[in-house]
């Protein structure tokens, strides 16, 4: 079926379902969140509460060993850079750091020079920075430019009221435009949420280690923080033009959800907040998978049905894995296209074609969607679900004793995105 809007919705969620390096929310009485990563000081709220409006944010994993007691040293243009933890944050009453710029800013010319790129190959061997560098500006950074001349590394200082990151930048003296030569588009160093100099700091927006599987308190936080901050912003579908659907179960016909509780799948309950699941189907075999058709749908209403052996082994992998985030995040519905509607319900008076012309309000009107955006097929799974399927390397050195920066990752290190933009039908 073509799912030709979803990808709007799905770029929004995928924010938040990538990021678990940042944007932890409220967690300091000093601070205000304004829920989209900004934070205004107010040192007129005195409290020690370490929660906010009900909203928990979870623990930091503690420094591995591999990262504590380097006996590496910077090379001296990166000690020159007089890398320190509380450069990181911003502090009530800092001064600006000259040349230091605001989001609300254009970017002015950056104002330190790293090297060249190629010297920082040489030097990253054995300098945990110009390693952290390289890092972050990903592997396809040329030595040479356009036209020829040598590509140089410089640094800008970027702050966004509470923290401050450092952007690496490449260019050539001819002037090449930087982003031509930069696969990572935004490219950005931050310090490691442990290392921060105060507590509060340690749950802003710093970076965090993550496990192998997916911390799903931290996701529930993320949604708390929408509930609490967000207001209908986030209610409101882009796909629908601002138009605000009340009851999915009222206003979609036929519409179905996978009870994940109950393991089948029933006509959508009014009132039911459901998780949408956005994924590829690639070149999976039909007729050796469960779909909902006429033959079977009643049979799939029965508590149960989905974790009987015949049917739950013939689940996609992808949809099973969607089924647990959802029981983890305590959502109890789930929808999914090749079990929620029905698909042999063609021809006039069928439903599927009626429901393939809704697909745009049932994913606006999903409580969230799942986006399985690095999946090459609808058995991909999804990354970090189950245990060592997550895949991921967070790049983090230790500059000094006690400072630890990250190369900051963005949504875009975990999409394998050719497959999922390429495609038009499911
Ligand atoms: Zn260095
Ligand atoms: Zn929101």
């Amino acid at each position: 079926m073509v799912l030709r809007n979803e990808l709007l919705d799905a770029e929004s969620d995928s924010d938040a379902s990538d990021s678990e390096i940042e944007d932890q929310g409220p967690s300091d009485p000093f601070q205000s969140y304004n829920g989209h990563g900004n934070y205004k000081v107010n040192r007129n709220v005195a409290s020690d509460r370490s929660e906010v409006d009900g909203i928990t944010v979870p623990t930091l994993l503690p420094i591995p060993p591999s990262l504590q007691n380097s006996s590496e040293s910077l090379c001296s243009t990166c000690k020159s850079l007089d890398l320190t933890p509380q450069r990181f944050v911003v502090l009530p009453g800092d001064p600006v750091v000259p040349g230091e710029v605001n989001d609300s800013d254009a970017e002015p010319p950056a104002n330190i020079t790293l090297g060249f790129i190629d010297d920082i190959r040489k030097k990253a061997p054995h300098c945990p920075f110009c390693r952290l560098v390289l890092a972050a500006l990903g592997p396809k950074v040329p030595s040479v430019g356009n036209q020829g001349d040598k590509v140089e590394v410089t640094l800008t200082w970027r702050t966004d009221s509470t923290v401050r990151t450092l952007r690496p930048r490449v260019q050539t003296k001819s002037g090449d435009y930087y982003l031509s030569l930069q696969p990572n588009s935004n490219p950005e160093i931050a310090m490691l949420a442990n290392d921060a100099p105060h507590e509060a700091a340690k749950k802003s927006q710093l970076v965090r280690l993550i496990n192998d599987q997916i911390d799903f308190d931290m996701v529930r936080n993320w949604l708390s923080i929408c509930r609490a901050y967000h207001g209908g912003a986030c209610d409101e579908s882009k796909l629908m033009g601002g138009y605000r659907i009340k009851d999915p179960a009222i206003e979609i016909p036929h519409f179905r959800l996978i009870d994940v509780v109950d393991n089948c799948i029933i006509p959508a309950p009014p009132g039911s907040r459901y998780v949408a699941l956005s994924y590829i189907w690639g070149k999976i075999d039909l007729t050796k998978i469960l779909r909902t058709v006429k033959d079977n749908y009643k049979q799939l209403e029965v508590p149960g049905s989905l974790s009987l052996p015949e049917n739950q082994d013939r689940i996609p992998l992808t949809i099973r894995d969607a089924m647990i985030v959802a029981r983890k995040l305590d959502i109890r519905y789930l929808w999914v296209d090749s079990l929620c509607i029905i698909q042999d319900d063609i021809g006039p008076g069928g439903s599927k074609m009626s429901s393939i012309s809704m697909m745009d309000l049932v994913y606006g009107a999903a409580y969230l969607t799942i986006w399985a955006a690095n999946g090459i097929d609808a058995n991909a799974g999804l990354p970090g679900v189950r245990p060592n399927t997550r895949g991921i390397q967070q790049s983090i050195e230790q500059v000094t004793p006690n400072l630890r920066l990250a190369a900051k990752m963005d949504s875009q290190d975990f999409t394998r995105a050719e497959a999922y933009f390429t495609r038009a039908w499911t």
